[in-house]
């Protein structure tokens, strides 16, 4: 007889792998939507994450290990739009959102609109590593999480009071802060993991979940490639944007950047009308970086070439 779920996955320690010399990090903190939303700060920090992340796959550390510390660390630093940066909704509440996504096995976990965590992509892991399921979300989902040793925070105190305006403006002190963070990384065993983190989109209402714990939206692993989707959340969701890329690459065998292209810049920017940036990696070693606004904030180091940050595309 069939099983209703899936056996709980064993969580297994950290392993080493060195069957390859090829390994790659591509990181990226958000949508750019003009030049002047990036700071040296947040160049600094990318750099910085980048260049630990690419010594940790060099000594062959596994991919996911590495995608979840990168976003821990942007979770951390408190200048993005995830874990302490992220900013609040409509009623003044933050409302986290994770996922991640291991390549190699296919599990996934996520939590959404999640008000007390501060790490959320680590939950989402514990969602993936220690739970059948692969989402939890709000107050109860939260708990469960909590019970399964997600780490808390007083939200008064820990996050940033960052209202954000509900149109988009040049006006510097006005401007709506972008900022969701990703990585996704490929591993000396030839693995890959994929994830995603942030506070969510600007002048969301309460109990909004967008596409950052969407598996298939914003975040997608499996053994070709990896992705990760920063934007305007509902139109990743609608058009499944994520796991369209890929199945466009591989269905179609076009080039990884051909198709993340054709989703971001015609469908998503075209069509919708909505702002929104991706970073892919395939296991062959395409780097791709997509997107209809100005740019995305992106770090980017492999075993071919040395770290990189930057958020200009063309
Ligand atoms: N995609 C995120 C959301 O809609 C926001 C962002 O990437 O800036 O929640």
């Amino acid at each position: 007889m069939l099983a209703l779920l899936p056996p709980i996955p064993v969580a297994t320690a950290a392993e080493s792998c060195d069957a390859s010399q090829s390994y790659t990090l591509l990181v990226h903190g958000g949508f750019v939507e003009y030049a002047e939303e990036v700071e040296p700060r947040h160049i600094e920090l990318i750099r910085r994450l980048v260049g630990e992340g690419r010594a940790d796959l060099a000594q062959g550390n596994r991919a996911l290990d590495v995608v979840v510390d990168a976003i821990v660390e942007m979770e951390d630093s408190g200048i993005l739009d995830a874990g302490k940066g992220s900013i609040v909704n409509t009623a003044g509440v933050t409302e986290t959102d994770a996922s991640v996504m291991d390549g190699q096995t296919g599990e996934s976990g996520a939590v959404a609109a999640m008000q007390r965590l501060k790490n959320p992509i680590r939950a989402a892991r514990l969602v993936m590593e220690k739970t059948p399921h692969v989402l939890f979300v709000g107050t109860t989902g939260e708990k469960t999480v909590i019970d399964l040793g997600a780490e808390i925070v007083e939200p008064k105190t820990y996050f940033k009071e960052y209202v954000a305006p509900p149109q988009p403006t040049r006006d510097a002190s006005a401007r709506p802060r972008h900022g969701t963070v990703g990585a996704v990384a490929l591993d000396r065993c030839g693995h890959l993991a994929a994830g995603t983190s942030t506070g969510g989109w600007p002048g969301k209402l309460p109990g909004r979940v967008g596409d950052s714990p969407i598996v298939g939206a914003s975040t997608f692993a499996n053994r070709r490639f990896a992705l990760s989707a920063t934007g305007l959340g509902e139109s990743f969701i609608k058009r499944g944007a994520t796991r369209d890329i890929a199945a466009r690459a591989e269905y179609l065998k076009l080039p990884l950047q051909t198709a993340a292209d054709y989703v971001i810049k015609e469908l998503i920017g075209g069509e919708d009308r909505a702002a929104g940036a991706i970073i892919a990696i395939s296991v062959d070693g395409e780097i791709v970086l997509s997107s209809n606004g100005y740019g995305i904030l992106f770090g980017h180091a492999s075993n071919l070439t040395p770290v990189e940050a930057g958020s200009k595309l063309d």
